[in-house]
């Protein structure tokens, strides 16, 4: 019984901590309102992209859609996401097709032992966009650099931090609304 009780006590010191460990998480984690990260992954003629971006810069709403309006909003932004040349352009001479695109929604992942049921009404909720690409380039040489409509898209969006991985190495670059394009020149 005295090891239950220590064990409530615990429980309670973390969810009071909690909402200070958030803003923090907030401010300082992957997950900051007006910014997304997109990974690239050179390998061959293949390139595998994944972006994560708040639903605030996607539909700019991250509860749970609860009306027609807000469904159809979730449903348009995947559509246009799951079109990922269209959102991410690459040069035409580098004839790239798309191989796979999966996106979803989700939640953003809470700190352990925190449950869902202990969500008060009225806390703030986070969720995020989740999308995974396989693209092929039957010319990869010609991949010097890319254009993105993410900012024309998604009107929440600000920023996105790009890695690039290629058998070259790493390189972190950002695209903003003001520059929406990513140079890829010596990198592929
Ligand atoms: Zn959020």
């Amino acid at each position: 019984m005295a090891k239950a009780t220590i064990s409530a006590l615990a429980s309670l010191a973390i969810l009071v901590a909690l909402p200070v460990l958030a803003e923090e998480h907030r401010q300082l984690g992957p997950h900051v309102h007006g910014q997304g990260t997109l990974d690239i992954a050179v390998e061959g003629n293949k390139i595998e992209m994944e972006l994560v971006a708040p639903g605030m810069d996607i539909v700019g709403f991250e509860h749970v859609a609860t009306n027609d309006a807000q469904k159809a909003a979730v449903e348009n932004a995947k559509a246009k996401l799951a079109d990922v040349l269209n959102v991410f352009k690459l040069p035409a001479a580098a004839n790239c097709k798309t191989e796979t695109a999966n996106v979803e929604s989700r939640k953003e992942t809470h700190q352990p032992g925190e449950k869902d049921d202990d969500d008060k009404p009225g806390e703030p909720e986070h969720s995020e966009f989740h999308a995974t690409y396989t693209i092929t380039c039957e010319s990869p040489e010609n991949v010097t650099g890319m254009e993105t409509a993410y900012f024309t898209d998604f009107s929440g969006g600000q920023l996105l931090n790009v890695n690039v991985t290629t058998s070259k190495g790493q390189t972190q670059a950002q695209m903003t609304r003001e520059k929406p394009t990513l140079d890829l020149t010596g990198v592929m």
